[in-house]
This record gives C-alpha cells, sequence and structure tokens, in this order.
C-alpha cells in the first residue's frame, strides 16, 4: 500500500506551522489512542501514522527532507540517519547549521505576515555535484531595522493607533443605501500610524541588505533537486516569520561526461585497428583514469560499463555506473603508404565469399534489396 502523505495525515496545509501541526495531532492522538480504542486495529494504525506524521513534520530538518524529497527523503527516520549507513552524515547533520528554529516565535496575535519564500540558482560543476561541497552565496534581502527594532518609528517613539479608525485598520463608508467596510485611508489597514518614521528605515522598519550564507550541498545532487533553507528567506512583516530560501541546483555541462541519474555516461573514440585487434585504453573517471580493455573485432557504438564508478545518489541507495561507449574512427590524412595498405586490405577482404569480416554488410545489404524490390514503382 502506499504510505499516505504526512500532511494529508495530520489534515494541515504545507504552510502549517508548528503549533498548527502540534494542535492537529494532539486532536489525532486524542482520539486514536490505544487506551482509548483497545482491540481496534484501524485505530491502532491511525495512531501510528499520525505519530510518524508528527515525528517527520515537528522536525525542522525532517520536514525540510520530507518537503524535498518526500517519503523516499526520511525513510527509516524514525530515529534514524538520512539515507541509512551509506555515507555516515545524516541529512540533519548536512543541513544542521543553517537550519534554525523558525517555527518558535510568532503565531496567534496581531496581523502579521510571513516574509515570502526566495529562490537562489545555484550552478555547479559536475564534479562539485558528485562530491559534495560547501558554498558561500550572496542573496539580497531586507533584514529587520536595527535603529527602530523593526518598529519604523523613531528612536524614542512608538508607533500610535490610527485616529480614523481607531486602530481598527477598517471604516465604514455610507454608499447611497449601502454600508461598506474598506481598508482605512489614513493608516492603509494597519491600525497603526507612525508620527516620526524612523530615518535610517524611512518607517519600513527593515532595511536592504545583502546577507551571505553557507549553503552544504550534499554529495550527489543533480540539476532540479531544491536544498530548503528554513527562515532564511524575506524577512516577515510586523513580527511575522520570515520566508524560507530554496536552493535550486543547476549542474552545468561536462566536456566528457554526461550524466542520467546515477550513471555517467562517455564517448571513447578507438581506432579502428584497436577495435579490430583489441586493446588496452585508459579511461578517465571523476575518481581518476583507469584501465579499459578492449576485445577484439569490437564494434562502434558498443557500451563498457565500469560499475560503481557512476554517482552515489544523494537519496541513498547504491552508486551508478560509468558506461563509454566506443566509437571507430576512420582514419584521416593518410599517407601514400597507408593508402596502399589499405588498398592492399581491402583486397583481401574481396576475396571469395566477400562479407564475412564485416558483420553487419550482408544483412545490410539484403534488407536494402528487399526494400527496392517491395517499392510498387
Ligand atoms: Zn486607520
Ligand atoms: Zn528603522
Amino acid at each position: 500500500m502506499a504510505k499516505r502523505d504526512y500532511y494529508e495525515i495530520l489534515g494541515v496545509a504545507r504552510e502549517a506551522d508548528e503549533k498548527e501541526v502540534k494542535r492537529a495531532y494532539r486532536k489525532l492522538a486524542m482520539k486514536y489512542h490505544p487506551d482509548r480504542n483497545p482491540d481496534d486495529e484501524d485505530a491502532d494504525h491511525k495512531f501510528k501514522e499520525a505519530s510518524e506524521a508528527y515525528e517527520i513534520l515537528s522536525d525542522s530538518s525532517k520536514r525540510a527532507a520530507y518537503d524535498q524529497f518526500g517519503h523516499a527523503g526520511v525513510d527509516g527516520q524514525a530515529g534514524g540517519g538520512f539515507g541509512g549507513g551509506g555515507g555516515g552524515a545524516s541529512f540533519s547533520d548536512i543541513f544542521g547549521d543553517v537550519f534554525g528554529d523558525i517555527f518558535g516565535g510568532g503565531g496567534g496575535r496581531g496581523r502579521t505576515t510571513r516574509g515570502a519564500d526566495l529562490r537562489y540558482t545555484l550552478e555547479l560543476d559536475l564534479e562539485e555535484a558528485v562530491k559534495g561541497k560547501t558554498v558561500q552565496i550572496r542573496i539580497p534581502g531586507h533584514t529587520q531595522c536595527e535603529t527602530c527594532d523593526g518598529s519604523g518609528a523613531e528612536k524614542g517613539s512608538r508607533p500610535e493607533a490610527c485616529g480614523t479608525c481607531n486602530g481598527m485598520g477598517q471604516v465604514r463608508m455610507q454608499q447611497g443605501f449601502f454600508t461598506v467596510q474598506q481598508a482605512c485611508p489614513t493608516c492603509r489597514g494597519a491600525g497603526k500610524v507612525i508620527k516620526n518614521p524612523c530615518k535610517n528605515c524611512h518607517g519600513t522598519g527593515r532595511v536592504q541588505e545583502e546577507k551571505t550564507l553557507s549553503v552544504k550541498v550534499p554529495p550527489g545532487v543533480d540539476t532540479g533537486d531544491r536544498i530548503r533553507l528554513s527562515g532564511e528567506g524575506e524577512m516577515g512583516i510586523d513580527g511575522g516569520p520570515p520566508g524560507d530560501l530554496y536552493v535550486q541546483i543547476a549542474v552545468r555541462e561536462h566536456s566528457i561526461f554526461t550524466r542520467d541519474g546515477r550513471n555517467l555516461y562517455c564517448e571513447v573514440p578507438i581506432s579502428i585497428v584497436d577495435a579490430a585487434l583489441g586493446g588496452e585504453l585508459e579511461v578517465p573517471t571523476l575518481d581518476g583514469r583507469v584501465k579499459l580493455k578492449i576485445p577484439p573485432e569490437t564494434q562502434t557504438g558498443k557500451l563498457f560499463r565500469l560499475r560503481n564508478k557512476g554517482v552515489s545518489p544523494v537519496r541513498g541507495g547504491p552508486s551508478g555506473d560509468l558506461l563509454c561507449r566506443v566509437t571507430v574512427e576512420t582514419p584521416v590524412h593518410l599517407t601514400k603508404r597507408q593508402k596502399e595498405l589499405l588498398e592492399e586490405f581491402q583486397e583481401t577482404l574481396d576475396d571469395g565469399d566477400g562479407n564475412k569480416h564485416g558483420p553487419k554488410k550482408t544483412s545490410w545489404f539484403e534488407g536494402v534489396k528487399s526494400f527496392f524490390d517491395e517499392m510498387k514503382f
């Protein structure tokens, strides 16, 4: 059976804050607690399901992993490490230094607005994406004005309740027979006015400031992966919680390798002689050179698999392979002597039963012949 979405289990929105998650869980836990529902398997299942959902969603780093990767990101996380066994560091270790506790404050009072989420595209080389890296990024944003502590009012003064709407933010207007309520024109709905605006932030309570963040990119990421830095988005308004920063990974094209999931591909040109007689080549991997044996009579396009020379995926699981596709090259800039040798060689091929040295050629000619025969004109 497919695992249900944790948010769906708790019946909360994806943006739900810590308090809402806790409230939803408490309600379900009370309802389905085994003490209250003895011998009820369905209740027992629901109780366990809710507890698991709560364990993940109440932990900001597990929740981030879940938000990004779904169940795959947190499987076996009921008390375990990210990806299990393999790499060592758990997901929360990896992101620990940038995930703050964003859900602590705020909540419940007044008209607060959560800050906007930000997106940052981080370009990486293939090697960096495969091996992981800590990157310093600079992002523009707003921080609370230090002069007025974010109030927007000049030092020593405070925002005052708006006289027009008595701090309600809304006024009633008579329009013909109707009374309509609308945002107060004096305070534009804020409910308060600043008589002496702070000179540093012009009354907005925030100042523009570039900040530098350290982002730990775990090994194995690929284009399209996102790293969520909770609370590193735009600051909230009127004490609201900050938004999140999403670091979107974009891996640059590599001159030798192309990547498809956990596998890497590369093209290896070989000479017609190596292809025919066999030989040994040096091929590049992300960990350095390795030797690749080419058996005699190798055809162009043949794939050779170098096990575990691909990528260890960020979500865990076995490493991929490096697949080398050989292309047999036609020699160029031939000398007179070389041409003679090839002509001589050609004559030996044309002896007797003709095409036995070209494995594809016989069937190819036959195919072309029957193609022409079948054409009705
Ligand atoms: Zn007002
Ligand atoms: Zn200020």
